[in-house]
Formats: C-alpha cells, structure tokens, sequence
C-alpha cells in the first residue's frame, strides 16, 4: 500500500516594528538580557497594554500580499498557559476573531507552479527565551511582546521539499512588503509543522502529529524526511498513530515525543478585557493597500517578459532588488536588454562586492553601460577590451569613449597595421601555417589568436581572420 503525507505549517514571524507589540520598549535584537523591558512587557499589576498600529498595519499587509481577507472586524484574546517565558502567565493573541483570513502563496515547485492556501494570518505578541547554564536557569524578557504574526497554512503540501519552497517563497513575500527581515539567524522566522501520513487516496485524515519550535528551513526538511517515513513504518507494521507534540533533535536527526497534543480548551481562551477589538476604517485601509509591493514570483515573470531574460538572470534581480530596479531604470534608455544584463550581472555586480561599493555611490552616470556596448556594437571595441574600459570606468566615473581615447585602447581596423602583425605571425609559425594549407581549419585559430595577442587584443577580429585566410590562400 502506498501512503502519502498531509502538511500544514504555522509560521511565527517576527515583525518589523521599532517597538513592541503593547509597550514602547525597544523591538531589537541582541541587546543584554532584560535591558528591554517595562512594566507593560513584564507582566506587572496594574498595566494596560496599547497596541502597536503599525504591528496591526503590517498584518494587514501581509493578508493583502497573501491574496488574503482584512477582518472588518478583529479581536484579541488571552491564550493562559503557565511557561517560565511567558510573564503575564497568558499571551495575548487573535483566537476567533483574527485580523486576516484566506489567500494563498503560489511558488514555482518541480518545474510548474504549486499554490498553497492560507487559512489566516493573526497578530499575537512573542515569548521570553529560556537560557540554560550549568546549575541553573535565566529567562531573557527583551523578545517578550515583540509583534509576532502566525501565518497558519492549510493542510495543501506534501512532501518535505514542497514545505521548504513554501517557506522560502513566503519569506522572500514578506521581506518584499517590509514586514519583517526574516532573518533566520536571530529567530525572526520559527515554525510549527504538522504532518500526518494516510493510504493514498483515503479522504480522511491520519493522526495530526504537531514538531514544534522549528528554527530553521532546513531542519524543517530533515524533520520531515524523517518523520514521514517513521509514520509509515508504524503503520506498515500493523502499529496506531496518536495525535501528539514531538521535538526534532537536530543534532541526532530523530524526531521524539513530547506530550500529547493539548485541545484548544486547555489554554481556556477569553476575550482580552484590556483590548478593543480593531475595526479598521476605509482611510486606514486604504493606506495598508498604497504599502502593497509588487511579488517576487510577479517580478520574475515581468522581468522574463519585458526583456526577454533567462530565469536565472531573472532570478537575479529578484533577490537582489536594487540591482534590478538599476537594470531596469538603465533599461529604459533603450539598449539590448540581455547585453545590459550580462555587464549588469558579470561584472557591476561583481566589482561592487570586489569593492563594497553600493549602488548610490557608483562614480559613473546610468548612460555609462549603455555607452560600452554601443562602443562594443560599433567595432569600437573588442569585447575583451571593453572589460578593461569597465574597470576604468568603475574606478575613475569616466566616459567609455573618454576612456577608449585617452588610452589608445580602440580596436585597430586599419588593414595595414594588421597585415603587418599577420605577416609577422606567419613568419614566426610556419608549421601551423602550413597546417592550414594542408586542409586543417582549427590551425587558423591559433595563428589568430597570436595575431590578437601581438596586437594586445586591439585588432578586430573578423578583420584578423580575413586577412590570415587571404594571405594563407594566397
Ligand atoms: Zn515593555
């Protein structure tokens, strides 16, 4: 019998706010332990909790960017459970009433594209983080009540590969609508996996089993490879799976149980009493959607079509934005789309990381690339020289045809300076010169690329190659 898995992740992210979610303390990273922190963040008696408009905004943006719904209505509730990291002794977050809902994220997955449906998005604030040492415990409240957004996907992936293209194409959505920086490194992005196996084509769902606090993609991918194959096991050998928390030992590669899933009313959810619910006016929702970005999938394809790039020329000005919105902007001057992008790509790419340089600080004007390959186009130049012409024009902001000029560096077209050099070249090779006569075309090749060379590669060479020919005929 044959099984197939049943996917569903719920995606923490932490969003890009100055301040946290109820209070003003600062939302940053890596400051000393509890040096971010107030009575609002700590939990203490008596405090009232004011919500952050922008963390609200940046949810709404990301219900917009997913295809998603705006509650006209949202609300917040208390989640009470009892963890050293959770001060308060409850979180706060948007149990019925959440402030998005519905959409989906479409990707490119084995060659087609694969949509995967959102089932909502909702706004509910972070946890502390438990640090071990030898003989005790310490509990750091900076990350306390940072903004966090749950992005809860429905049941739609199926395999270990298709949750990492998920959870790349989602992240690059958000860190293109400025919602957060996802940066994984600083646990910005957590997830919850849950996964479970049936008999291929049986409707009804096998034993949801929940891998928590994942932290990174790949482990999500491990954790999957190996989970769904120990479910299928169970099952193959006669055994019943149980709904159930496990953990994934990243270091040992395994999966292990937890605890036995809790049901929704062990954390006796209620209404926040300190908290109005949200009704966002049309000014207010007009102002999230003028925040909406192009995505990155609708770029790609743009980008593809308008000038006709490869995939991965595209791909490349997907992930780096500035550069492609350079590409484009130079574009537009009306010079071939593909030349442009491979000096783009080749070469301003590579001597602005060569040099750190970035993209405001370039000494030349946007028409200097253009100019190169018109000077290229024209037989001004060869294309090995114009590389040279670049770096000057790189590291001086000088005019490519100022450059070419001061430097005597144009391609040398007048027949009787080459013919000099082939003559030369002949004299100084007569066994590849007879090799040709002899009916071998490949020695024409090298007796031109020995003419280029004495020529310090200024000849042209269609010229070089008509001239050796002639002669070599003749
Ligand atoms: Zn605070």
């Amino acid at each position: 019998m044959d099984f197939e898995a049943v996917i569903g992740l719920e995606t923490h992210v932490q969003l890009k706010t100055h301040s946290k979610m109820w209070c003003g303390c600062a939302n940053s990273f890596g400051a000393d332990p509890n040096t971010h922190v107030c009575p609002v963040c700590l939990g203490l008696p008596g405090v009232l909790p004011v919500a952050n408009e922008e963390a609200l905004r940046l949810t709404a943006l990301t219900g917009l960017l997913l295809n998603g719904t705006i509650s006209p209505f949202a609300k917040f509730d208390r989640k009470n459970y009892f963890y050293p990291d959770v001060p308060k002794n409850y979180q706060v977050t948007q149990y019925d009433k959440p402030s998005t809902s519905g959409g989906w994220v479409e990707f490119e997955f084995q060659g087609g594209l694969a949509r995967v449906h959102i089932t909502r998005a909702h706004l509910e604030e972070d946890v502390g983080k438990n640090f071990h040492f030898d003989r005790e415990s310490g509990v750091d409240f900076n990350r306390a009540g940072v903004p966090l957004l749950e992005i809860v996907s429905e049941p739609d992936i199926t395999s270990a590969e298709m949750a990492c293209d998920y959870l790349n194409a989602l992240k690059q959505i958000l860190i293109y609508g400025g919602v957060s920086d996802c940066d994984m490194e600083k646990g910005m992005v957590r997830c919850d996996v849950n996964v479970s196996v049936r008999p291929k084509g049986e409707k009804k769902l096998g034993a949801k089993i929940e891998i928590k606090n994942m932290n990174s993609f790949s482990g999500v991918r491990r954790a999957l490879e190996h989970e769904i194959p120990r479910q299928i096991a169970v099952l193959r050998s006669g055994g019943t799976l149980s709904q159930e928390t496990r953990r994934w030992d990243d270091t040992v590669g395994v999966t292990e149980s937890m605890r036995s899933k809790e049901n929704a009313h062990d954390y006796r959810y209620f209404s926040e009493p300190d908290l109005m619910p949200f009704v966002p006016d049309a000014a207010w929702l007009e102002s999230v959607r003028a925040r909406v970005v192009e995505l990155p999938l609708t770029r790609k394809r743009r980008f593809m079509k308008d000038y006709q790039l490869p995939a991965p020329d595209a791909e490349t000005f997907v992930n780096d934005v500035p550069l492609g919105d350079y590409f484009e902007d130079v574009a537009r001057q009306g010079v071939q789309p593909k030349a442009l992008a491979n000096w783009v790509i080749n070469n301003l790419r590579a001597r602005m990381t060569e040099s750190n340089t970035r993209l405001e600080d370039l000494k030349f004007p946007p028409t200097g690339i253009p100019e190169l390959i018109a000077l290229v186009d024209a037989g001004t130049i060869s294309s090995k020289i114009a590389q040279d012409v670049f770096r000057h024009m790189f590291e001086s902001g000088e005019s490519p045809a100022g450059i070419v000029e001061s430097r005597q560096m144009g391609q040398v077209s007048d027949t009787s300076a080459i013919e000099q050099f082939c003559d030369e070249v002949i004299a100084a090779n007569p066994k590849s010169a007879e090799d040709f006569r002899s009916g071998k075309a490949a020695a024409l090749n090298f007796l031109k690329g020995q003419v280029m060379k004495a020529s310090k590669g200024k000849a042209n060479p269609a010229l070089v190659g008509d001239l050796l020919a002639s002669k070599l005929n003749s």
